[in-house]
């Protein structure tokens, strides 16, 4: 399947002049296609199996900004730590322990989002609030060295009512906005989080299907692979 180049620079015009981050979404696609888009200069790829991310990322050029989007198993946390960009869809304190002591290890600070869990369905990942408060304090605390947060991720319900996927979204840049402004439901009073301009800028959300919808919520990364790539023949 070919790069859709048309459609890459389309939405590539439409997000710059919104200033939203495209991570282009290359799961199961091919090195030579990654390539293409590429050379139409794009540098933020998304990936989700950790096998998959590393024997790309050995290929394909150095200078590419590797974001790891799917759910992290604890144990391959090492395997990607000396070269990821952003590790999106932190989803439990134990994965972010284990982050914290493979930043150590590879002497770098790891960029993280922290996965919201928003869709009602019960299969996607993601922290619910309160694991989110209990992880957003032992990060407050100083407990996690090496681990930068730099905002939220989410994915919205797989469905056809938009207006459900809004409100979704709608939900988590609510929470977005209040950890930015450290507000006191979250109870972090002496904080070392950064204040809402600085670091914690970063809201990831929309995918293909409803960018457009996460985009008028407030995103400012999105995720997108079929519109670039084709349809994903398997998952
Ligand atoms: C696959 C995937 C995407 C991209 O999905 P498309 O529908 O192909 O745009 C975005 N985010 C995550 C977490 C994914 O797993």
């Amino acid at each position: 399947m070919p790069v859709n180049k048309e459609a890459y620079y389309l939405i590539k015009k439409e997000l710059e002049a919104k200033e939203v981050t495209l991570v282009a979404v290359s799961k199961t696609r091919s090195a030579d296609d990654i390539l293409e888009l590429y050379n139409l200069g794009q540098r933020d790829f998304g990936e989700n199996y950790v096998q998959e991310l590393v024997d790309k990322a050995a290929r394909l050029p150095k200078d590419i900004h590797w974001h790891f989007i799917g759910h992290l198993q604890t144990n391959k946390v090492k395997l990607i730590a000396p070269f990821v960009q952003l590790i999106q869809g932190v989803d439990s304190l134990k994965l972010l322990k284990e982050i914290s002591k493979q930043a150590k290890l590879s002497g770098r600070v790891l960029n993280c989002l922290l996965q919201v869990h928003i869709a009602q369905e019960e299969t996607k990942f993601g922290l619910d609030e309160e694991e989110f408060t209990v992880l957003i304090k032992q990060y407050a605390g100083g407990q996690l060295p090496g681990v930068q947060i730099n905002g939220l991720m989410g994915m919205a319900s797989f469905t056809e009512d938009m207006e459900k996927v809004r409100k979704e979204f709608q939900q988590l840049k609510m929470l977005f906005d209040r950890l930015g402004t450290h507000d006191s439901r979250l109870t972090i009073h002496d904080s070392r989080l950064p204040t809402p301009d600085s670091r914690l800028r970063t809201l990831s959300m929309g995918m293909s299907s409803d960018y457009k919808i996460a985009i008028e919520e407030g995103s400012n990364m999105v995720r997108i692979g079929s519109l670039l790539f084709g349809e994903r023949v398997k998952e």
